[in-house]
């Protein structure tokens, strides 16, 4: 294979420390990705391929693994081509998959808003979505490149990249401890976000630098004859100079660019741990230390896990040189990272980086405990931010929540009021519940209502202490009277739920057993402990069938598992709560606009009936208690289907009933059942006709429709004799 677009580069840098079998499954993935990319240019007229492969060169530079470069050769291919992640399960396994789906996720991320200020939350959004490091190896790497080739763009997109390359990746690379590539990446974004300072500082630099090399060049070679006279084997070399970090120091000192220390600056590599500090003593005793400006970042490394000494000295002709003093692997850390942790997986000197890696322990978690620590190494995961949850407000903004936090925390994070006066959430344009959790990324609006109001079943829909303390405050601070109410209708509310009637209950039971037991010594004060969260209904209620069973003469039947019958929720408010369970008669068939009326039945729950229902007249003759005070949820967002019978006479003609269907048909409603019925001597039709309607509107005009039928004598609705 020639050098085509620079793959031999990629083949002849792996080979340095990858094997043979490596390096097939690196072809593999370019032929792979030129085919999925044929035909498709680079804003540089180049072939695309040109771009992932120059990804890729970049990550064996970082000396990153098989995985990742391969990873890097496909990065573009799902979002840009055909292939699909299926496809490179397929052909590369899961784990090459996983990556090329998490670069592809980052990729579709949009930074809503520019702000300085909202910056550190996308980084930490960013780490949070990548959940695996090296994606955001690859996606710097991938950002690398981009910034390399950015003089192809048009200038209003050179500056936005450029300044989210200055305010999420570079900071995102400096918090990894990839220095190589932030400098890099920082250098190139400097130029495009600030041309003139940028080429100020450039020359300036130019017009220093022979003087300086010459000074470095012999600081090099005194602190070298010293160490090596010490039995101390060293590597020198001065310190790159990184244009954007002298332009941000001129920035903040306000100083010229000769006073500042960071230009004349060297580097000393050592083999051990110990000649570090040995080195620094020698280096003190050779040049005067100033010591004020001494760090030791080997007994405390930076939290990114960057280890070095810095002491800053002065040479005999009075300038200062900043002395950067490290071993091998601390060098290797500083430039890239714990992505170079990967070279030292097979020496024997992994057992002293795993020690090095502990600061990582203690905020990492572990995934799986069962993994080797050599491998819990290779799968690290971005779980520094598995506690938080980033979401946007509708202007873009956005906000960090715990993990776990709901559209109320939510409404709650904004303000008290907005959460207290709470009432719809939309979460990325669709209507939730709001008890709804969230996830990274979601974008969340808070609808709010001066009627709505906190009631104790929203301490179950948050999960952060804030909200939960702020619901508390409210329900604390009604008044006696409403909490007693509230808190006396929740109850009542669980036990028909159970179809069971309090009062009845309550008379049943030893009332001073009771009142110990919930360390109340009145009915009311019970009440309130419910109202203000303190005490569950359902306690209260699985107390009271215990007493029941164990009292209650045998043919009192409660219902242990009522869940036979199809009990549903929402759509209808069953005592002023929408989320109590409910059964619709089958005898009245109830549609959304009927006046209607709740019955408890004993041992099963609530069965709605039409008022009119003749069942309805027989308990109210018999047990008034068992009636409730039900209403349709009118309000809702969404209607729900209800089943509706109806019976219709008419003469029995041929294509009468082809007549009937075809405006069901029309009306685009859901046909169930159809019955028919033709009486002796053949003139009369009878069908009864089962549809799914959504309320009485619908029902009054198929109705009519229906009516208007040639020989249709009569349309109604079924109602079935009493139950029993
Ligand atoms: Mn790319």
């Amino acid at each position: 294979m020639n050098n085509k677009h620079g793959f031999e580069d990629v083949l002849t840098k792996a080979s340095l420390y990858l094997d043979e079998a490596a390096l097939e499954v690196l072809r593999k993935a370019y032929l792979f990705a030129e085919k999925a990319h044929e035909g498709q240019r680079r804003q540089s007229k180049k072939p695309f391929i040109t771009h992932p492969i120059a990804v890729s060169l970049i990550l064996c530079e970082l000396e990153q693994e098989l995985d990742t470069i391969v990873a890097g050769l496909l990065h573009d291919t799902v979002e840009d081509t055909d292939v699909t992640n299926s496809q490179i399960t397929d052909v590369f396994g899961e784990k090459i998959s996983l990556l090329v789906e998490g670069v592809t996720k980052l990729n579709k991320l949009k930074f809503h808003s520019q702000q300085q200020a909202q910056a550190e939350n996308y980084r930490r959004m960013f780490l949070a979505m990548a959940e695996d490091y090296r994606v955001i190896i690859i996606k710097l790497a991938d950002r690398l490149h981009n910034m390399k080739t950015l003089q192809f763009l048009a200038p209003e997109k050179q500056k936005r990249i450029a300044k989210e390359t200055l305010e999420i990746y570079g900071p995102l690379a400096h918090r990894l401890g990839i220095y190589n590539i932030k400098w890099q990446l920082e250098d190139l974004a400097f130029r495009y976000s600030y041309p003139e300072k940028y080429s100020e500082i450039k020359e300036l630099v130019e017009q220093t630098r022979e003087e300086r090399e010459v000074f470095i060049d012999d600081i090099i070679l005194r602190i070298h004859d010293v160490l090596e006279k010490a039995g101390i084997t060293s590597s020198i070399k001065g310190r790159p100079k990184h244009l954007y970090s002298i332009f941000q120091k001129l920035d903040k000192k306000n100083t010229s660019i000769n006073q500042l220390y960071d230009l004349l600056g060297v580097r000393v590599v050592v083999n051990k741990l110990e000649d570090c500090y040995a080195a620094l003593g020698i280096i003190h005793a050779t040049f005067k230390p100033i010591s004020e400006r001494f760090k030791d970042y080997i007994a405390i490394s930076k939290p990114n896990g960057y280890q070095s000494l810095h002491t800053t000295v002065l040479t005999q002709d009075g300038k200062s040189v900043e002395v950067q003093i490290r071993t091998k692997e601390m060098n290797q850390i500083a430039e890239f990272g714990f992505a170079a942790h990967w070279q030292y997986k097979q020496s024997d000197k992994k057992k002293q980086l795993e020690a090095k890696l502990n600061w990582l322990n203690t905020i990492l978690e572990h995934q799986d405990e069962k993994l080797a620590p050599n491998d819990y190494l290779q799968t690290l995961k971005m779980d520094l931010f598995v506690n938080e949850v980033f979401v946007f407000t509708p202007k873009g903004d956005l906000k960090v929540l715990s993990r776990g936090s709901t559209a109320l925390d939510f409404a709650y994070s904004i303000h008290t009021e907005v959460g207290h006066s709470c009432k719809n959430a939309i979460v990325n344009g669709k209507i939730v519940q709001l008890g709804f959790e969230l996830n990274n990324g979601d974008r969340v609006e808070i609808m709010t209502s001066k009627q709505s109001r906190p009631t104790v079943d929203w301490l179950r829909l948050v999960n952060s202490r804030h909200s939960r303390y702020k619901i508390k405050q409210y329900l604390n601070s009604q008044n006696k009277e409403d909490l007693l109410e509230s808190g006396k209708n929740r109850l009542k509310r669980a036990f028909v739920s159970e179809g069971l009637i309090l009062e009845s209950c309550l008379e049943e039971i030893n009332t001073k057993e009771f009142f110990d037991r919930f360390n109340v010594s009145k009915y009311d004060d019970l009440y309130v402990y419910i109202s203000q969260g303190d005490l569950s209904p359902r306690e209260v209620l699985r107390y009271v069938i215990k007493k029941l069973k164990k009292e209650a003469e045998p043919n009192l039947k409660i219902s242990e598992k009522s869940k036979k019958s199809k009990k549903i929720s929402g759509g209808i408010y069953v005592m002023g709560e929408k989320n109590v369970k409910f059964t619709l008669a089958k005898c009245c068939m109830p549609i959304p606009g009927d006046d209607i009326l709740g019955i408890v039945v004993i041992g099963k729950g609530v069965s709605i009936h039409r008022q009119d229902c003749l069942n309805i007249a027989s308990i109210k003759d018999s047990s008034p208690e068992r009636l409730l005070d039900v209403q349709w949820d009118i309000a809702r967002s969404k209607p729900l289907n209800y089943t509706c019978t109806l019976r219709i006479e008419g003469y029995d003609r041929e294509g009468l009933l082809q007549d009937l269907l075809s405006i069901i048909y029309e009306s685009k409603i859901n046909l169930r059942e159809v019955k028919t019925k033709v009486n002796a001597d053949n003139t009369r039709m009878f069908a009864s006709i089962t549809i799914d309607i959504t309320d009485i509107k619908q029902f009054y005009d198929i109705k009519r429709n229906l009516n208007a039928i040639e020989d249709v004598y009569s349309v109604s609705r079924v109602s079935l004799g009493l139950e029993k």
